[in-house]
């Protein structure tokens, strides 16, 4: 018997299934904005998720769904560590 209770440090390896998102994470996508910008800042998350351009401050708003599928990478996660991303909720709309 293994014991189950061995912690994963794997920071490289990407879990399966959409990456949880939050306000203040920043953001690639693999087409750039017009403006020529490629980093986007999170400020809405829900059933949408609302971005900002961080070149031109234009806001934009996807589904979730839309998001996930143009997402490239998260730059940078605000409020949680790579190495630890707990199956998050989704729908936990606060405002
Ligand atoms: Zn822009």
């Amino acid at each position: 018997m293994e014991p189950q209770t061995e912690p994963q440090t794997e920071p490289q390896t990407q879990p399966p299934g959409p990456p949880p998102i939050h306000i203040d994470d920043r953001v690639q996508m693999r087409k750039p904005h017009p403006c020529g910008g490629n980093d986007w800042v999170v400020y809405r998350v829900g059933a949408d998720i609302g971005l900002r351009c961080l070149q031109c401050g234009r806001h934009v708003m996807l589904a979730r769904r839309d998001f996930y599928k143009r997402l490239k990478a998260i730059t940078h996660q605000a409020k949680f560590p790579a190495a630890n991303s707990p199956a998050y909720p989704e729908g936990t709309e606060t405002n």
